[in-house]
């Protein structure tokens, strides 16, 4: 029989908007030390935009264009989020050709041909092929855009990198009060990104939290979880994409944004309504409440 203490917590958490979905997840919650949130769609928006365009060969209007029309083309079949934006983005800009041979670099970026040209798009670790050398304009600006925290997103054509792309994604506002909250509690919180150390650093410090682990492959994400709970700590996960799916299975417990992935809610224990962060700081005081009457 479920005890009468924890149908009460299920009502109490279904109104608190936490959907708990595996009840041992939730009981370990209040043993958790360490609450590990990826960054993209979770502590941020998820939504990011294009801010910014430098071509290697000018910043005049022409040459900024093709670099945007190049990257729209080649991401015109991605699902990322940074994707997305540079679709938007190209396509408000002008006419975007057609890419054939499209496949997805995990953890990298895409690759694609355009007009005969095979286009690479993706973040730092595209460079790590063949004589990536970065022409000054393009180091020039990304030292700028990585300055103020924006990812900083390279295109090639042929192997050689003829523009860069500026995209920023807003931090959700409440995830500054969850951090706080989590302190309060006695939790460390980490956060672990694909994204590079420049943007993860910049928005680590502004939410604050403890630790920060960027440039991490989505395959390895898990794998950051395990080498915590090596080091003797309990540790909650908290995630949205495809890609934290592993980490949140492993984790002792995961927690799925609502607004995240089917894979993501599947491989979680507990599933959060809204996509406020906040809500982690309620089951860990729903799972403290519920438990300690226990015994
Ligand atoms: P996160 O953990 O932040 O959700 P991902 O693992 O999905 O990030 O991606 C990590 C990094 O790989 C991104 O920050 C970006 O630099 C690059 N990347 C991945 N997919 C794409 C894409 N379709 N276009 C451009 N860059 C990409
Ligand atoms: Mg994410």
């Amino acid at each position: 029989a479920i005890p009468l203490v924890i149908a009460i917590s299920t009502a109490t958490s279904a109104k608190s908007g936490i959907l708990v979905k595996d009840r041992l997840a939730l009981e370990r919650m209040r043993t958790v030390n360490v609450v590990l949130f990826d960054k993209t769609g979770t502590l941020t928006k998820g939504r990011p935009a294009v801010t910014g365009v430098v071509a290697a060969d000018g910043d005049q209007d022409a040459a900024t264009g093709r670099v945007l029309a190049l990257a729209g083309a080649a991401e015109a079949d991605s699902e990322h989020p940074l994707a997305r934006a540079i679709v938007t983005a190209a396509q408000r800009r002008g006419p975007v050709p057609a890419a054939g041979g499209f496949r997805s670099l995990t953890g990298r970026g895409v690759q694609a041909e355009v007009d005969g040209v095979p286009v690479l798009v993706g973040g730092p670790r595209i460079l790590d092929g063949p004589d990536p050398q970065l022409p000054e304009p393009i180091q020039a600006a990304t030292q700028r855009w990585r300055g103020d925290g924006s990812t900083v997103i390279y295109v090639l054509a042929d192997g050689i990198v003829v523009g860069a792309l500026a995209l920023a994604d807003e931090i959700r506002p409440e995830s500054v009060a969850a951090i706080r909250d989590l302190h309060a509690l006695g939790v460390k919180v980490a956060m672990i990104t694909g994204d590079a150390h420049s943007v993860a650093d910049a928005v680590g410090r502004h939410v604050g939290v403890d630790e920060v682990f960027a440039e991490v492959l989505p395959a390895d994400k898990d794998s950051k979880v395990a080498e915590l709970q090596a080091r003797g700590q309990r540790v909650a996960m908290v995630g949205d994409g495809v890609n934290d799916a592993p980490a949140l299975a492993r984790a002792d417990v995961g927690i799925a944004i609502g607004a995240g992935t089917d894979v993501a809610i599947e491989s979680a224990g507990v599933v959060l309504a809204s996509d406020d962060p906040r809500s982690v700081v309620g089951v860990i005081t729903l799972s403290r409440a519920s438990y300690r009457k226990m015994w």
